[in-house]
């Protein structure tokens, strides 16, 4: 094994960045073109694994963190809180503690945890093969890399993933939870747009007794028009006919002309900010969310591994996949920082270590997540909601009444 290049990754760039700290020689191979590639983009709350932020990272980026955030002049705080209202009342149902909880907008996010890093794009996984030195990775541009490790952090629809569960794929394939969702990051109306901002909290929810889920974040306040603000608003509900999602999937118009009616009943602010949405805003629609609820897979004696949204899919009710992600980075660092010589042996018993725990968390918090998903959308249930009961933790069953 040459120990100046013992692993290869795909994508969670945070592992990326903690392999080159941990001084491991590591490339990662993304199917986009450039950064700038994909026209998404969304950001994310972290509510529970920052101080393992703080540890993947090189104290010069985790010095930048804040000039990431949603706004870069917020500062996180111990009495930080997610409200909870109902949308239809206004009235403010529950503050969900979520003390120095800080929220990052992807893209440069991302950007930061490139620096330094081997980065190489246009490079879409195609097929896997394992040697006795370690494995091969192919791609659709016809290109191969070799490597000890394989990491598969290809998100939900993870080639890595298919190829270890290929022997039996109903075992590694995604499946559905019956509520279909909407997103947009998009501008609103400068009134509206300063409304959200008076909030107690810059991202907050509203739940409903139709069982409509909402959520908003602030997205981008650098302009000082507030008019040029950016806002990511997120509907979710329970699923459409097959033939409803068909049409709301290819007829933008449609799909926000059903947002703007779902927002009729709604409380101000909320009603305003669905209704301002702009014709014309790229939104995304999924029928069904997907999740995978994580099973131990064959890593072929340490030589490929999942991490991030490949290893534990979930819906994003509750805010925990990144912070899962973030984990996974964290417990690979230390293990494999623990190697006592970078042998083919040391290096299996170090990702079997990691794969350990991450079969466990992952199983659990997906199953979790899939469970509070469902209650969400069911007033009847909602109150005894994971989200609702536990709030924002990592292992609600720890917390009581949203204690941290
Ligand atoms: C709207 C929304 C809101 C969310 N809010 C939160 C939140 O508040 N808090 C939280 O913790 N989580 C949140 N999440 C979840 C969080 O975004 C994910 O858990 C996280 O992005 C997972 O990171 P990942 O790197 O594993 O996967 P991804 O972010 O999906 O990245 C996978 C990468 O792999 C690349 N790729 C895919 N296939 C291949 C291939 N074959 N070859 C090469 N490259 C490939 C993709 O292009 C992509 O860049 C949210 C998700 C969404 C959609």
């Amino acid at each position: 094994m040459d120990p100046k290049r013992p692993v290869d990754g795909l994508r969670v760039l945070v592992i990326g960045a903690v392999l080159k700290k941990a001084g491991i020689d590591v490339a990662v191979f993304e199917q986009d073109e450039s950064p700038t590639a994909r026209p998404r983009d969304w950001s994310f709350g972290v509510y529970w694994a920052q101080d393992r932020i703080q540890e993947c990272l090189t104290p010069e980026l985790n010095a930048l963190i804040d000039t990431v955030q949603t706004d870069p002049s917020y500062r996180h705080h111990e009495a930080s809180v997610l409200p909870i209202y109902n949308g239809v009342t206004g009235e403010m149902l529950r503050a969900l503690p979520a003390p120095h909880a800080i929220r990052l907008r992807r893209r440069p996010w991302l950007q930061l945890l490139r620096t330094g890093l081997d980065v190489r794009y246009g490079k879409r996984l195609a097929s896997i093969t394992t040697t006795d030195e370690g494995v091969s990775a192919a791609f659709e541009d016809g290109t191969t890399e070799h490597g000890t490790l394989l990491i598969g952090a290809e998100g939900a629809h993870s080639v890595t993933r298919a190829w270890l569960f290929r022997s039996s794929p109903a075992d590694g394939a995604l499946q559905r939870v019956p509520i279909s969702a909407f997103a947009a990051l998009t501008t609103l109306p400068a009134p509206t747009a300063l409304a959200l901002m008076a909030m107690p909290s810059t991202w907050f929810i509203a739940i409903d007794p139709r069982g409509v889920f909402t959520f908003a974040a602030l997205h981008d306040c650098a302009p000082a028009d507030p008019a040029q603000w950016t806002f990511m608003v997120l509907l979710t509900w329970p699923a459409d006919e097959p033939d409803e999602q068909a049409a709301l999937a290819r007829d933008s118009d449609r799909l926000l002309d059903k947002m703007r009616a779902m927002a009729e009943p709604l409380a101000f602010p909320f009603d305003a900010m669905v209704r301002g949405i702009p014709r014309g805003t790229k939104s995304g629609y999924t029928a069904e969310l997907n999740y995978w609820l994580t099973k131990p897979w064959d890593g072929r004696g340490g030589r490929v591994t999942l991490a991030g949204d490949a290893a534990h899919t979930m819906t994003f009710h509750r805010g925990q996949g990144l912070g899962n992600a973030i984990t996974d980075a964290a417990e690979l660092q230390t293990h494999l920082r623990a190697m006592k010589a970078h042998t083919r042996e040391e290096l299996a018993r170090a990702v079997a270590k990691y794969e350990r725990e991450v079969w466990q968390r992952g199983s659990d918090v997906v199953a979790q997540n899939r469970e509070n998903t469902l209650a969400l959308h069911d007033w009847a249930q909602v109150t005894r909601s994971m989200l609702v009961v536990s709030g924002l933790s990592k292992d609600p069953s720890n917390c009581e009444d949203g204690e941290h």
